[in-house]
């Protein structure tokens, strides 16, 4: 488990759960898909309608659950929690529209894993409200249709691409979260300190902020180890000092890279002399799986500018030879 992993791993699921905002207003950044949604929920409202079917996409830890959170009180109706996993026959799915209540929200998660057969039912369901219940196999299979309540879709990917048009056409409203900037985050670790009773300078907020990689899970997360190193080592009021001792010991470097990134950073400079190395090849030289170094390290590398994935392979880019405090190698003259 990486700290600086946006994913939710099983010991930040309390705490996440007690640091979500609850309102439209109490939540952090993302202005123009706050204001967006504010008026698709308040114009429903406003003609008694149920809003239109929303679809959030953007990487783990950004606040998609959250925000499904927030439409259901804001509309002020109860909210059903599934993910596209969970739901492997359409059967499944036909159990839960089935069971909605009038203008309930129905958050479907990673709703890019549903099985095909559930998302043809869906498509119907978004559109008709309505599903074809299949009865009997083969020949003669009849499909009953079934009347389901009206009801708001908020179904949230971290893989917008993956998502076939079909189902992508039947929301209303699609909103991309993008990551945080720094200021946004420190709003969030101030925030987070307060309802977790952390004494923290702000000073010490921004550091956090900074490290978190542009995600507010990261920066909870940051925060509680913070937090820890500075109740063992000091009397628990984290100083800017403090934040930045306990973040180098636990490997999380000014811009938020750690261990696995610098490694991967430092054998592309210093074994390949920049690139453009294979994959393969670079990933066996810091002893990981090609796939890890691809999905886990390569993406915010490449956000941060310091890695470039080209047709030739990987390659680092000057930020990335400062980023180290290295020299890049001197290309001859004419
Ligand atoms: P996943 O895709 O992994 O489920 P997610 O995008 O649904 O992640 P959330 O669970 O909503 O992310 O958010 C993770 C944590 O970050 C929560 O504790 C939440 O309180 C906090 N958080 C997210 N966005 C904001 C925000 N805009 N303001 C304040 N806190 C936020």
């Amino acid at each position: 488990e990486r700290l600086v992993s946006g994913e939710q791993y099983i010991d930040d699921q309390a705490i996440d759960a007690a640091l979500r905002p609850k309102k439209l207003d109490d939540f952090i950044g993302q202005e123009r898909v706050r204001e967006q949604l504010s008026l698709v929920l308040h114009s429903a409202l406003r003609r008694g309608r149920t809003p239109d079917h929303v679809l959030l996409s953007g990487g783990p830890g950004l606040g998609k659950t959250t925000l499904a959170m927030i439409i259901a009180a804001e509309l002020g109706r109860p909210l059903r929690i599934t993910s596209g996993p969970a739901i492997e026959r359409a059967g499944d799915l036909a159990a839960v529209l089935s069971t909605l209540s009038e203008g309930e929200v129905l958050f479907l998660d990673e709703i890019h894993r549903m099985a095909r057969p559930a998302e043809e039912m869906l498509y119907l369901a978004m559109e008709d409200f309505r599903v074809d219940v299949v009865v009997g196999k083969g020949p003669g299979a009849t499909a009953i249709p079934l009347d389901i309540a009206p009801f708001t879709l908020v179904g949230a990917t971290t893989r917008a691409g993956m998502l076939p048009g079909p189902l992508r056409d039947r929301f209303g409203f699609v909103a991309h979260m993008d990551f945080y900037d720094p200021a946004e985050l420190e709003i969030i670790v101030r925030r987070s300190a307060g309802l977790l009773g952390v004494r923290i300078d702000d000073r010490a907020a921004a550091e956090v902020a900074f490290r978190s990689r542009g995600t507010p899970r990261i920066a909870n997360r940051l925060l509680r180890r913070v937090r820890d190193f500075a109740e063992v080592r000091a009397d628990g009021y984290v100083t800017l000092d403090l934040a930045r001792s306990a973040l180098d010991l636990y490997e999380v470097d000014e811009s938020g890279l750690d261990r696995l990134d610098l490694a991967v950073l430092r054998a592309l400079l210093t074994k390949f002399g920049g690139g453009p190395v294979g994959l393969s090849t670079l990933a066996v030289s810091v002893g990981e799986e090609p796939e890890t170094v691809e999905v886990v390290a390569e993406p915010f590398l490449v956000r941060q500018g310091l890695l470039a994935r080209t047709p030739r392979g990987r390659i680092a880019t000057p930020a990335a030879w400062t980023h180290l405090g290295l020299a890049p190698p001197q290309v001859p003259g004419p």
